[in-house]
């Protein structure tokens, strides 16, 4: 039986990435008192929750806070989590099988809270609707572009997770039975082997080496000729190719970046799209690295979902995250005053 804790005034959020996490500190009602930025823990020093907890711990050991005062703890994930609050797996992190509910029950026995959790693509979708571009929506689509690609679906306020979990893994939509390269899920041919940050630098690499005749600012890069550059001095290895780096150059005119991101955000579109229609929602946010990485990529993004869509769902907004990577934690926030105090954005 969980005590009563909706007086208490301090919730946890807690944003465990691949391989960053963080935690805020909020205030009831969604103010940030604290945040605190780490690296997601491992088997190797102790395991992803005890890492978590010792952090807790050491905010609390500070004195201005007291376990009496904290109302939950709000966890996102990058994995398959149940309606139940089970985490089934994560890609990257050693988290399988666990209810979390209890193992911070185990590890924090002095917070007497509800712990929520969360996928935490949905948990920024969840912040994004609480505090950024989506505020005082309740039916909301947010696709999140960096290393992988996903989508948070938000509909009547509540997160739509699906029986399994893991609703909204529209980075896996089949689009190219041709491929040769393997998917991070093991299939061939993923939208996010397109349109994520890895497809895309792959793309321009490949340009580059399929038209050695076109001067590109890209060649400097490693995998884009920079390794066959006799001139370059012994020893010098030539930095990696960021997507951030294939923006820069479509931003300064480059013919390969060019094509290659107006081919990425064709597919981007087609891809909103296809949620728009599932889903129906009011607004439509982009979130994650590569939308960061270029605003100028909005505009042929929604030209392309303009022409792909239902022509009825042609005028839903699509904008992009008003949050960054706070929008996790922010989310992760709103779980806990949702479950204690039902409130609606
Ligand atoms: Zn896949």
């Amino acid at each position: 039986m969980q005590a009563d804790c909706s007086e208490k005034m301090i919730v946890f959020g807690v944003d465990i990435g691949g391989t960053i996490t963080k935690l805020g500190v909020f205030k009831r009602g969604g103010e940030m008192l604290a945040r605190h930025v780490f690296p997601t823990g491992s088997k190797e020093d102790g395991g992803v929750l005890e890492v978590v907890a010792d952090k807790i711990r050491e905010v609390l050991s500070r004195g201005s806070i007291t376990a009496d005062d904290v109302a939950g703890i709000g966890v996102g994930v990058p994995g398959i989590v149940t309606k139940g609050g089970v985490v089934v797996e994560c890609a990257n992190i050693d988290l399988k099988e666990v209810y979390l509910q209890e193992e911070f029950g185990k590890l924090l026995p002095e917070i007497q809270a509800p712990v929520r959790v969360g996928n935490n693509a949905n948990a920024a979708a969840l912040g994004e609707m609480y505090k950024g571009a989506g505020k005082g929506r309740e039916d909301i689509v947010m696709v999140t572009v960096g290393t992988g690609l996903g989508a948070g679906i938000i509909l009547n306020g509540q997160i739509v997770t699906g029986y399994h979990g893991s609703a909204g893994e529209i980075g896996h939509l089949m689009v190219n039975e041709e491929e040769t390269v393997p998917c991070g899920c093991g299939h061939y041919g993923c939208l996010e082997q397109y349109i994520a940050a890895p497809g895309i630098v792959r793309a321009a690499q490949q340009l580059l080496k399929e038209h050695p005749e076109i001067p590109s600012p890209l060649r400097s890069y490693s995998g884009g000729g920079a390794e066959e550059d006799l001139t370059l001095p012994v020893g010098i290895v030539p930095p990696p190719m960021t997507v951030e780096a294939v923006f820069d150059a479509a931003h300064n005119g480059d013919e390969i970046a060019e094509f290659v991101i107006g081919r990425a955000s064709t597919m981007l579109g087609k891809a909103l799209a296809f949620v728009a229609d599932f889903a129906a929602p009011e607004v439509i946010i982009l979130g994650g690295r590569v939308s960061r990485a270029s605003a100028l990529m909005l505009d042929s993004v929604t030209d392309s979902y303009k022409r792909f869509v239902y022509p009825a769902l042609a005028g839903i907004p699509i904008r992009l995250a008003a949050l960054g990577s706070d929008a996790g934690m922010i989310g992760c926030d709103y779980m806990i005053e949702q479950c204690l105090y039902g409130d609606k954005p």
